[in-house]
């Protein structure tokens, strides 16, 4: 299997549009009212006009190319802060706009086969994927702790790999291992169980998406456990008939349908299979009149855009022969895959719930800090950075927060805390468990 993944050098050409104007500072919304706040999280706690923002990085992505930075301490530092979010994507105009995060990684990815990436912290990570192909140096056996209360209950849930199935829940490392979003597969499967679906779990068996890996630079990582998954998710369909995968993690859904179409065998290997988000399962669902929602839950409510389910998702048109305007030019952008209107949708389908935007909202969101490895590599500015979002969620009156991410549901969860906050933070699953009847 062939990965076309891309070297720094590849993208030399488009390094050298930034124009260092700034304009990716701010979140602008032409209203009315108009609004305008930052969005960079490195831009915001480190200083934006210094070498933290996207214009600082591609500025040293020139240095990295030319020889003339090497990568010492202060650079793997600089290099790594930064949460991949594509704040400052959505917010640039110019030609080398499709390909910022993809920059930034390329950086990493350099700095790994250079030897000296990633940050000490991260490298527990990426041991720990290589030893028990999740980055949480858990053992395989704990994967299917959060599944106990199902047996106990006399509803356990499929082991996929023994029992066939239509679709595969892919849990996800964060939701498998993190106790706090253990939360998020819990009311997953227990909605599916409620709505009569009929699906397994890969149990012991779930390997780790590679995101991690990807975000890091280790794309060796990456490459070794995505190939195995294709290779897993070929057989589920051709022997277990699977044809559906959902996942409630946002950097699962986006590793699977943004870095794994890198593969030359991506369209062999899930010829037949679908890939879902559960926040587009369950809106489909609603849609076709199939999601009961009884009672209700008085409750004023904001929503918090995962940067992977969201601005991740563009798909960006580029003049690749310059027939349009020049070579390389950038064209457009079409926002039709991010997962934006869906969970609103869905949070303002529950009875009783009021539902109040944030100023930074859709590809305005604000990062919540914790993704790019900064909630490993720089733990505290990762909680401080969801701490400010928890304000922005308060700003609206709103005494919940709700997002469809188990990473964002933790950090946001550590902002609350540390901002002493009484904000709730949910993940929409837990919500919609709560209104949706037993059948
Ligand atoms: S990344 Fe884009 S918006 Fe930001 S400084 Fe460079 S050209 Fe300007
Ligand atoms: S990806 Fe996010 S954190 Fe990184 S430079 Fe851009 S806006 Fe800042």
């Amino acid at each position: 299997m062939d990965w076309d993944i891309s070297r720094l050098e590849d993208l030399e050409h488009y390094i050298w549009r930034c124009t260092a104007c700034g304009t990716c500072r701010v979140a602008y919304d032409f209203g009315p009212p108009a609004t305008c706040r930052p969005i960079c999280p490195a831009g915001t706690e480190f200083g934006f006009e210094g070498n933290m923002s996207s214009k600082g990085k591609i500025a040293f992505a020139r240095g990295i190319l030319d020889g003339s930075l090497e990568f010492d301490e202060a650079l793997l530092n600089d290099i790594y802060r930064c949460t991949i979010c594509g704040g400052c994507q959505s917010q640039c105009q110019l030609d080398h706009k499709p390909f910022i995060p993809e920059i930034m990684e390329a950086m990493r990815r350099k700095a790994v086969e250079a030897g000296a990436g990633p940050l000490p912290l991260h490298k527990n990570l990426t041991r720990s994927l290589k030893s028990y192909n999740n980055p949480y140096q858990g053992p395989r056996r704990l994967r299917t702790d959060w599944t106990r209360p199902f047996k106990k209950a006399g509803r356990p849930i499929k082991d996929i790999m023994k029992q066939p199935a239509p679709v595969l829940f892919y849990v996800g490392c964060t939701g498998a291992f993190n106790q706090q979003a253990r939360a998020i597969p819990t009311a997953t499967a227990s909605l599916f169980h409620k709505l009569g679906l009929d699906f397994g779990i890969l149990g012991e068996n779930e390997l780790c998406c590679g995101s991690t890996a990807m975000r890091l630079g280790d794309a060796e990582e990456f490459k070794r456990l995505a190939t195995q998954n294709l290779e897993l998710f070929k057989k589920l369909h051709q022997e277990q008939g699977v044809a559906t995968i959902v996942t409630s993690c946002a950097g699962c859904y986006r590793a699977i349908k943004k870095d794994y179409i890198l593969s030359s065998a991506y369209d062999e290997m899930m010829d037949g299979v679908r890939v879902i988000h559960t926040a587009q399962f369950l809106y489909e669902l609603h849609q076709e009149g199939k999601l009961p929602l009884e009672g209700g839950l008085e409750m004023k409510i904001t929503y918090h855009d995962p940067c992977h389910i969201g601005r991740h998702l563009n798909k960006f048109e580029v003049d690749a022969d310059g027939s349009q305007l020049w070579k390389g030019a950038y064209l457009g952008v079409s926002e039709a895959e991010c997962l934006y209107e869906q969970p609103r949708e869905l949070l303002k389908a529950i009875p009783g719930v009021e539902f109040v935007e944030m100023e930074r909202n859709r590809a305005n969101s604000f990062c919540c800090g914790g993704g790019g490895g900064v909630m490993t590599g720089f733990g505290e500015w990762a909680a401080k950075n969801a701490g400010l979002r928890i304000q922005e969620g308060l700003e609206t009156g709103a005494a919940a927060m709700a997002s469809t991410c188990p990473f964002c549901h933790y950090n946001l969860s550590q902002g609350a805390q540390r901002i002493a906050s009484d904000m709730k933070v949910y993940d929409l699953v837990e919500l919609l468990d709560q209104v949706v009847p037993a059948k």
